[in-house]
């Protein structure tokens, strides 16, 4: 494994091969090449050949690619970069560098079911204009005549499909993006998330009733990245209006930067801490995490000083900073961000989970007698 470059955002674990389109990196989940190879399997059969089979798969994965380049390039326009796309089984995610304005989400979101229309209409209407309707009554039965039609009808199921009000799908975002135009943000947010956890439990349920796997999987995504949402949501709802000095960690201990990584590993075992910053008398040099020290540990051994192994380029706030603003920054591999006043004194610590001790808190003392 080559060393990370801290600039580059993190991709997605777990995704193999690149490739580039529109400038924007496109990967594979190693789960979505085992489903390819599934299906060529289960598809080669009576009436269809192996190579159209092949063909048919192809399309619908290129169709599902378009669509997600349809997000990409409208939220280009409004100057928002897509970190990556990552193809699952189930479909395409990309990943903007930043939440959309409810106003810019609406379009972002539709372009991409827009796409699949597009190519699904234009298909049928191709083939109907070219061979006429009656083709279409043969579709219950794949064979290699019907190709293009299966390919069309592949396209209006995906865009039906995404359009469903479930967040964190298409149509999900669709439907917060309007309710923002009322409500704020946040409850926008945590509506469109709960209905799609309501859809999600259903479309679990139906999947168990009639066995159906594809589904059942589907459900369980939309579940999660909705409780996500959902918890996200509820961050920011109760944070709003605090500073990072109410959530920090002010009792610490720090690193100097003339120690070795055996004295940082034995801080880890002393506290709870899992990050610590590295001082230079009275001076923060950088910070020290725990993934940074395993890795020196095992790269340079403990005898190896912790400057070495620190990131010099750690995030850093202010103690007035708005929370809501950090919550961003608290997200992905190493979740911790240093808090300075004006005069680059340390002042505390802020990790991602004393900050959702502190929403269990607030939400807690809002609901407090319930009895
Ligand atoms: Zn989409």
């Amino acid at each position: 494994m080559p060393t990370e470059h801290k600039e580059q955002p993190e991709f997605i674990p777990g995704s193999i091969g690149t490739v580039k389109v529109f400038g924007v990196p496109v990967r594979f989940h190693f789960t979505f090449v085992l489903l390819l190879i599934f299906l060529l399997f289960i598809g080669i059969g009576a009436k269809q050949s192996g190579a159209f089979t092949a063909v048919y798969i192809i399309a619908l994965f290129v169709s599902v690619l378009i669509h997600e380049i349809g997000h990409t390039l409208v939220a280009r326009r409004y100057g928002i970069r897509t970190i990556e796309i990552v193809m699952f089984p189930i479909g395409g995610v990309s990943r903007p560098e930043r939440q959309p304005k409810p106003s810019e989400e609406l379009w972002v979101a539709i372009a991409g079911p827009l796409v699949n229309l597009l190519i699904g209409a234009g298909l049928l209407a191709w083939v109907a204009s070219a061979h006429g309707w009656q083709a279409m009554e043969r579709l219950q039965e794949p064979t290699d005549a019907n190709l293009a039609e299966r390919i069309g009808l592949g396209n209006l199921v995906l865009c039906v499909f995404n359009l469903l009000p479930a967040y964190p799908m298409d149509g999900g975002r669709i439907l917060r993006s309007i309710l923002a135009l009322r409500l704020p943000v946040e409850e926008a947010t945590r509506i469109a998330a709960s209905a799609g956890q309501t859809l999600a439990f259903l479309m679990g349920l139906a999947g168990l009733l009639y066995g159906n796997f594809l589904l059942l999987f589907v459900a369980l995504f939309v579940w999660i990245g909705a409780a996500q949402e959902g918890a996200a949501a509820r961050g920011r709802l109760f944070t709003a209006g605090f500073p990072v000095r109410a959530a920090m960690i002010t009792d610490f201990r720090t690193l100097e930067h003339g120690q070795t990584i055996r004295d940082a590993g034995e801080l880890l075992l002393k506290t709870s801490q899992h990050d610590f910053p590295v001082m230079a008398g009275n001076t923060v040099a950088g910070l020290l995490t725990r993934s940074a020290l395993m890795r020196a540990m095992v790269a340079q051994g403990p005898e190896a000083y912790v400057a070495g192994a620190m990131d010099r380029d750690f995030k850093r706030v202010s103690p007035d900073t708005p929370l809501t603003e950090v919550m961003p920054l608290l997200s992905g591999q190493d979740r911790c961000v240093l808090v300075m006043d004006e005069d680059e004194h340390l002042v505390g610590m802020l990790t991602s989970e004393n900050f959702s001790e502190f929403v269990l808190l607030r939400q807690a003392s809002m609901h407090p007698h319930t009895a």
